[in-house]
C-alpha cells in the first residue's frame, strides 16, 4: 500500500534517506522539507570545497574506532552499509571516488558540486518532492507541522536535521533525551606560544597529549600563526571535546616531537653527535628527524644558540634539550574553529534509538538520521560515513 514518507532536513543524511527510500518504494510519496533555500549547505563548504565523501576503512571494527561518540552503536550498521557500500553507490550513480594518502576519499573531479549534483539528479530521477523554505514547527505521532501551520501526514518521519537546535528541542518534547552539544574538531589557540614564527611548518608523527587525563593522539602536526593544529590536534579536539569543553578551553598539553623513540635514545643521538661534531655548529648538524625551524627553536629554548659549537654544551644540557623533544609542555588558551570540517558532539541520546532500524525506542513513526544523533568521527570522512550509513538503514526501514 502506498505510504506517506516525511524526511525532514535537506541535508547529507536527510538526501540520502530520501534517495534510497524512494528508489527502493518507487510505489511511497517521499517529501523532503528544508527550511532554508539552500539545499546540501554543508555538503558544498564540506573539505574544503572537495568533499571528504568517505574515509578508505573496510573493516568495521577499526572504522567505529574514529568515532569518539557512537562507536559501539555504529559497528553493527557499520556491517550492513560501509565505506565500501559508499562508493559502490556512487559508483552506480556514475560518480569515482579516490584515495588520499591518509585514506580520505573525495571525487575524482575535486569538487564537492559533483556530489550535490549527483543528489538532486537522483531525486528527481526517484519522485522526490523536494520542498526549500519549509521549516517545521512540531512532529507529534506521524504529524507534521510546517511553520506556516500547513499540517502533514505521514506514516513514518526521518529526522535529519543536523546539529540544529530546532531537532533537538523538538526531541525533547517527545520525551528524548539530548546529550548536551559541544563543538568537536578544532584547533588550539596557544597565545603564549614560543613556536608562533615557525606558522606553516608541519612535522608528520607527533605526539600531542592533555596534561593529567588518559587523552592522547598522534600524527601529522601543524604550525598556525595562532597555536596548533594538524590531524593529531583534531583528532585529540574531537577525543577531549568534552573535557576541554568543561575547562572553558584552557589545558596544558603535552608535545613530543620524536615519538617514534625513546627518550634515551634521543639522548644517545645528541651526546653521539657532539662527540662526532665537537667544532661543528649545533644549527648546522641536526641529529634528529626534525625540521630545521624546530630544531633550532628548541636549541634557542635551551639556552643554545644555533652557531654555537656542539663542543661547548654539556651533556647535562643535552639531556635537558632530550627532555623538551619528548616533552614540551603548552598551555592552550581558546580553540579556532577548523574550517575544512567541524562538527558538533551530542545529540540524540544513543540508548533511545534502535540501531537495527534507526528507530525512536519512544515514538514509533520517527527515523532519525546523521549528526542530530549523538555520533560523531574525527576528521577525514568519518561523520559523512555516519550521515550515509544511519541514513541507509533508516530509509530501509521506514515504511
Ligand atoms: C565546514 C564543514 C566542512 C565539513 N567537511 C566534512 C567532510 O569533508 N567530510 C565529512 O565527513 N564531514 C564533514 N563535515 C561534517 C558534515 O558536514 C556533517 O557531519 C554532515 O553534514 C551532517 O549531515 P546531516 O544531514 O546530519 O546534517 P546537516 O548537513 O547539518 O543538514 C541538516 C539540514 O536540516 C535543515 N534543518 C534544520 N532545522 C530544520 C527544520 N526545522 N525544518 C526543516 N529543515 C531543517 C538544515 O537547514 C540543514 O539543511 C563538515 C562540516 C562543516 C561545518
Amino acid at each position: 500500500m502506498p505510504k506517506n514518507i516525511v524526511i525532514i532536513g535537506g541535508g547529507a543524511a536527510g538526501f540520502f534517506a530520501a534517495i534510497n527510500h524512494a528508489q527502493l518504494h518507487p510505489e511511497h510519496s517521499v517529501i523532503l522539507l528544508e527550511k532554508s533555500v539552500q539545499l546540501l549547505s554543508k555538503v558544498r563548504i564540506s573539505g574544503g570545497g572537495r568533499c571528504n565523501v568517505t574515509h578508505a576503512c573496510f573493516e568495521p571494527k577499526e572504522l567505529v574506532r574514529n568515532y569518539p561518540r557512537g562507536s559501539q552503536e555504529l559497528l553493527g550498521p557499520f556491517h550492513r552499509f560501509q565505506p565500501r557500500d559508499t562508493i559502490a553507490w556512487f559508483a552506480e550513480r556514475g560518480i569515482e571516488l579516490k584515495t588520499e594518502a591518509d585514506g580520505r576519499m573525495f571525487p575524482v573531479t575535486n569538487s564537492s558540486q559533483t556530489i550535490i549534483d549527483c543528489f538532486l539528479k537522483e531525486a528527481e530521477k526517484h519522485g522526490v518532492n523536494i520542498r526549500t523554505k519549509c521549516g517545521v514547527q512540531s512532529l507529534k505521532n506521524g504529524v507534521v507541522e510546517l511553520q506556516s501551520g500547513e499540517r502533514l501526514e505521514a506514516d513514518a518521519v526521518i529526522l535529519a536535521t543536523g546539529s540544529a537546535p530546532f531537532g533537538h528541542q523538538l526531541v525533547q518534547t517527545l520525551g528524548h533525551t539530548i546529550v548536551k552539544p559541544v563543538p568537536s574538531l578544532f584547533t588550539f589557540n596557544v597565545p603564549d606560544s614560543p613556536f608562533h614564527d615557525l606558522s606553516g611548518v608541519s612535522l608528520q608523527d607527533v605526539q600531542v597529549s592533555i596534561e593529567n587525563t588518559s587523552l592522547h593522539q598522534r600524527g601529522p602536526f601543524l604550525f598556525t600563526h595562532w597555536g596548533f593544529s594538524g590531524p593529531a590536534v583534531l583528532k585529540l579536539s574531537a577525543w577531549g571535546a568534552r573535557y576541554l569543553h568543561d575547562c572553558d578551553y584552557q589545558a596544558n598539553v603535552n608535545i613530543d616531537w620524536l615519538p617514534a623513540q625513546t627518550f634515551e635514545q634521543t639522548r644517545q643521538q645528541l651526546v653521539e653527535c657532539k662527540n662526532q661534531n665537537a667544532r661543528k655548529q649545533m644549527g648546522k648538524e641536526i641529529p634528529i628527524k626534525i625540521p630545521k625551524a624546530l630544531w633550532n627553536k628548541l636549541l634557542t629554548l635551551n639556552s643554545f644558540q644555533p652557531d654555537q659549537l656542539y663542543q661547548s654544551a654539556s651533556n647535562k644540557d643535552l639531556n635537558r634539550l632530550a627532555q623538551m623533544i619528548h616533552q614540551t609542555i603548552q598551555k592552550i588558551s581558546g580553540k579556532t574553529t577548523y574550517k575544512e570540517e567541524f562538527v558538533t558532539a551530542g545529540g540524540i541520546a544513543l540508548k533511545e534509538v534502535n540501531f537495527k532500524t534507526m528507530q525512536s525506542l519512544i515514538e514509533p513513526k520517527l527515523y532519525f538520521a546523521g549528526e542530530i544523533l549523538d555520533i560523531d568521527g574525527v576528521t577525514g570522512g568519518f561523520n559523512f560515513q555516519n550521515a550515509w550509513t544511519t541514513a541507509h538503514i533508516a530509509a530501509q526501514s521506514a515504511s
